[in-house]
Order: C-alpha cells, then structure tokens, then sequence
C-alpha cells in the first residue's frame, strides 16, 4: 500500500458507523419478535458477515451461531461464477430453523449454493439476512428477507467487506477508489489474486 490511512481509499462513504448501528437493531429487532418461542440457527458468513452478525444478534433472544465460508470472488473485484464449500458447518442444522446472514448479496450466487445445500441437509426453513442488497448485480434469483440496505452496483468495503483482505475493519461501508484495484487507473497494488 503506498497510502498509510485506510480512509484515503475510500472514494465516497455510504453508510455510516451510525447507519450501520439502527440498521442492525432494526433487523435484530425484527428477527427477534419473528422467531420468539424458537432457537434458530444463525449460519454467518465468514469472513464478511462477522461484523453484521454480532451486531444484529445481540437484539434477538435464544439462538445458537455457526459459521460457514463460501468463496465466489476468489480475491478480486468481479465474481467468477464458481462457489466453493472453504468452512463447513459444525452442526447438524435437520429439521432447524436457519438464518444465513451475509454482508452482501450481489449476483445471488454464493447465497443459492448456500440454500441448496441447507435444504439437500434438511432445514426446517431458511431465511437470509444480509447487510447489503446488490439487486442491480443478481444474476440468479435468490432472495433477501431482511435487508439492511439496498446498495447501488459499486464495489464497496468496510464493516466486514474486504478488499483483498483489507479494509474489514473499517466502521462504516464506502465505495474502493478505482485506482487501488485498477492498475491502469493509477499503479498502486496488484490485482492479481492469489486465491
Ligand atoms: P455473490 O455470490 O452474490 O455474487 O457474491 C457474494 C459475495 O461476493 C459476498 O459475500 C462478498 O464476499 C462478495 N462481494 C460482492 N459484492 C461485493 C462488494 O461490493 N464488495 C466486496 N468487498 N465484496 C463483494
Ligand atoms: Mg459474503
Ligand atoms: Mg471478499
């Protein structure tokens, strides 16, 4: 990196820390009051989706977390079509009520691998609970039940959303400067991945 403050990169912010803050309770809220009397499962999406999770499950009442890693982008900034298993499931989710929550939702694809393998293993139902709703970018129909926020198609990161494992840590969620990713734009990093 040849600029030291993460926050040089950032060409616009789109959601703010304070944003991201109402958003979550408002989904944690809402899950809260759909799933009283149950325990769901929350199936978050590494790496992503940590920040989300943590934040939306302290609203809801009894539910167990696990943790799944499945990988479309393989370190760049456009979706290459294929999704990998990386981590699987510690449990058996037969006959359970599951919530994947997800960062981002874009060409739909990552989320549809997801659903079919929870229904091939039995789920009681699933219903998907993602950050960001990329609806310009969906190639497949897959469908967000709750929504933090719809996001217009720019590759955005912050708050769980990494640029080559970068930027995850940043408190709100902006739109990259092309130039860090572009190298015809300016010179600065490699976008060849090594995924
Ligand atoms: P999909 O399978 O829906 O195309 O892609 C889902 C995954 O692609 C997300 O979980 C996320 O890891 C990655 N992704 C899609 N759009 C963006 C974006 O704008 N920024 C970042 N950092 N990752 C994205
Ligand atoms: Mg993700
Ligand atoms: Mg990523």
């Amino acid at each position: 990196m040849t600029q030291d403050d993460m926050n040089n990169d950032i060409e616009r912010v789109l959601y703010s820390q304070e944003d991201i803050a109402q958003a979550a309770k408002r989904v944690g809220q809402q899950l809260a009051q759909d799933y009283a009397g149950r325990t769901p499962v929350i199936i978050s999406v590494l790496k992503g989706a940590v920040l989300w999770t943590v934040d939306v499950m302290r609203y809801m009442q009894y539910a167990e977390v696990e943790f799944i890693d499945v990988s479309s982008y393989h370190g760049g900034v456009a979706s290459s079509g294929m999704v990998d298993l990386v981590v699987d499931l510690q449990t058996d989710i037969k006959d359970r009520d599951v919530i994947i929550m997800e960062d981002i939702v874009d060409t739909g694809r990552s989320l549809q691998f997801m659903k079919d393998l929870l229904v091939k293993r039995g789920a009681a139902s699933i219903k998907v609970a993602s950050l960001l709703d990329k609806k310009d970018g969906r190639v497949v129909d897959a469908k967000v039940d709750y929504i933090g926020f719809d996001v217009p198609k720019a590759f955005v990161v912050g708050y769980g959303l990494d640029y080559k494992q970068l930027y995850r840590n940043l408190p709100y969620v902006g739109i990259l400067k092309q130039e860090v990713y572009d190298p015809e734009h300016v010179n600065v990093v490699d976008v060849t991945s090594e995924h």
